[in-house]
């Protein structure tokens, strides 16, 4: 059996819409939080983030979240990869 125990193969945190991973082995997760889609990096200290607003209300039902959400991935998708591309900040090892 091979160890599959990878960072393309680990569970994603809850509410992670998209995961890129960067060149030098963190990972730029996509959420969505508080009428925003986020783009975060986990490279320790790296300040990069990116957000997309949203006109999501609390009231909204899941579909109509997701047709909101929709349009604005796109351009989060972008900044997430052109980022991943060139971030050199290294995850904190967990151990
Ligand atoms: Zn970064």
């Amino acid at each position: 059996m091979t160890d599959t125990t990878t960072a393309t193969s680990t569970a994603w945190p809850d509410g992670v819409i998209a995961r890129y991973l960067t060149v030098a082995g963190a990972t730029v997760d996509l959420t969505y939080t508080d009428g925003q889609v986020k783009a975060t990096c986990t490279g320790e200290r790296c300040p990069w983030e990116h957000r997309e607003q949203t006109e999501i209300y609390y009231f909204d039902s899941d579909e109509e979240k997701a047709r909101k959400i929709n349009p604005v991935l796109p351009a989060a998708q972008r900044q997430a990869q052109a980022h991943a591309e060139k971030c050199r900040a290294m995850p904190r090892p967990t151990t």
